[in-house]
């Protein structure tokens, strides 16, 4: 029995986040800029290099996968490596394996990501308008996520969206958005938009549309329930009375429950970020690359990388800070 990833606080880590590529057939504004540069393919962990790395997870009690990106759907050959670790959930090992995706890709891929064991699937949809879908992806087509959408219905998979608060941007769509998720028996998850420095702004796409506002909004509308449901992670839900539907509210700056988070996130080059709001990392890379037959150098780098999990974030709260210390693109460290 091998010794569990606990940290020095005593939480349990059993949820890996793993950005499987940093590329993306779109181009949000409030996420890349449109000449993006990306990682040298040399530099990217081959797909026999993430199994291991994750397999390694598994085998020191993570219980849930998520893969991201970048769009994790357009790393070549990926259905090979969800393929791979479906062999963890047939174990008992792998609880849940899941992914969020920009859906893009969901037409082709969502027959064989149901073959895998992959039950539910994060779609990310800001807006149910063509024209404001193509400006705010600059390179997406809103019909094609659609297609991908009923495409992974029919194939089994359970969708829950996910959508930026843009103020004046998707603030009028509230209810329509609410209301869609409904029919389609989805759930929605709203994230509040964090700030990145060099993004530039694109119109007046990217302004901080506060979740409170949003849920007050949505309190005229619906009788909200909270829920008491705890993910570990910066999220909270309410269940809308009249529909039924959970609705997320992802506030990772303002409250992070850091107490009780139980999560790492590993970007494709193999750093291991243990907190989205700082900046320590471990290169797990190298113990990767440096013993291909010996399991102890990495478990070992894993276990010390797990010791250096810090109490919480320390993000000063007021908007001008955060927006001068997220360095990180998010399709870096995944979403
Ligand atoms: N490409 C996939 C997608 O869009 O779902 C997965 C990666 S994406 C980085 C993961 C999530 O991060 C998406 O839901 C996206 O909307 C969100 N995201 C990206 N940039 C963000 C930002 N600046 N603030 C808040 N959420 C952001
Ligand atoms: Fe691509 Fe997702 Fe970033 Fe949009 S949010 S550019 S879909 S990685």
């Amino acid at each position: 029995m091998k010794v569990p990833l606990i940290d020095k606080f005593g939480r349990a880590i059993t949820y890996l986040r793993v950005s499987v590529t940093d590329r993306c057939d779109f181009r949000c504004v409030y996420c890349m800029v449109e000449n993006m540069k990306f990682l040298p393919k040399k530099d990217l962990l081959t797909l026999e290099e993430l199994d291991r790395l994750c397999s390694t997870f598994v085998s020191l009690g993570v219980q849930k996968l998520r893969i991201t990106g970048g769009e994790p759907l357009v790393r070549r050959n990926v259905m090979n490596f969800f393929n791979g670790m479906a062999r963890h959930l047939e174990s008992g090992a792998l609880k849940e394996l899941t992914l969020t995706t920009n859906g893009s890709q969901l037409e082709r891929f969502s027959k064989e990501l149901y073959a895998a064991g992959i039950r539910r699937v994060n779609v990310s949809l800001d807006t149910l308008s063509e024209e404001k879908f193509a400006r705010v992806t600059r390179w997406g087509r809103l019909s094609q996520v659609l297609r991908g959408i009923d495409a992974a219905q029919n194939a089994g998979l359970r969708i829950k969206i996910n959508a930026v608060a843009l103020k004046g941007f998707n603030q009028d769509e509230l209810l329509t958005l609410t209301e869609w998720c409904a029919e389609g028996g989805m759930d929605l998850t709203w994230i509040e938009v964090m700030p990145m420095g060099e993004m530039g702004s694109e119109g007046r796409i990217g302004q901080y549309w506060s979740l409170r506002e949003l849920r007050d909004t949505l309190d005229d509308h619906y009788t909200l329930v909270d829920l008491v449901e705890r993910t570990g992670g910066p999220a909270r839900y309410v269940r809308l009375e009249e529909t039924g539907q959970k609705i997320g509210f992802i506030t990772p700056l303002t409250h992070n429950f850091c107490e009780s988070c139980n999560r790492v996130r590993l970007t494709c080059t193999g750093e291991l970020y243990m907190c989205l709001g700082q900046e320590d990392m471990a290169d797990l890379r190298l113990p990767l690359r440096k013993f291909p037959f010996s399991q102890e150098p990495l478990e070992a780098a894993i276990h010390d990388a797990i010791k250096l999990k810090p109490k919480g974030h320390d993000f000063d709260y007021s908007r001008q800070r955060v927006a001068g210390q997220m360095s990180r693109h998010m399709s870096h460290t995944g979403g």
